[in-house]
C-alpha cells in the first residue's frame, strides 16, 4: 500500500486534515489541523491497523 495521506492512520478523510500533531493556534483564536491531500505524504506516515476480527474477539471474551 502506498505511503500517502489517504492511507495514513493520521488522516481524517471526511475533512481532509492530518491529526499527527495537535492543531496550530491561529490569530483569530481558533486552532486548526493542517489540510492535506490524499496524495500528499510525510515522514510520519502510520499504517492503519487491520480491522478487528469479531470472531477472535468473541472467543477471547468467552
Ligand atoms: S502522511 Fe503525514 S501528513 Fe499525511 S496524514 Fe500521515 S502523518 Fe499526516
Amino acid at each position: 500500500m502506498a505511503e500517502m495521506c489517504g492511507n495514513c492512520r493520521n488522516y481524517l478523510d471526511s475533512r481532509g486534515i492530518c491529526r499527527a500533531h495537535p492543531p496550530t493556534a491561529k490569530d483569530d483564536g481558533s486552532a486548526r489541523w493542517p489540510s492535506v491531500s490524499r496524495s500528499d505524504w510525510c515522514g510520519e506516515y502510520k499504517v492503519v491497523p487491520p480491522p478487528v476480527n469479531q470472531g477472535l474477539r468473541k472467543l477471547a471474551s468467552a
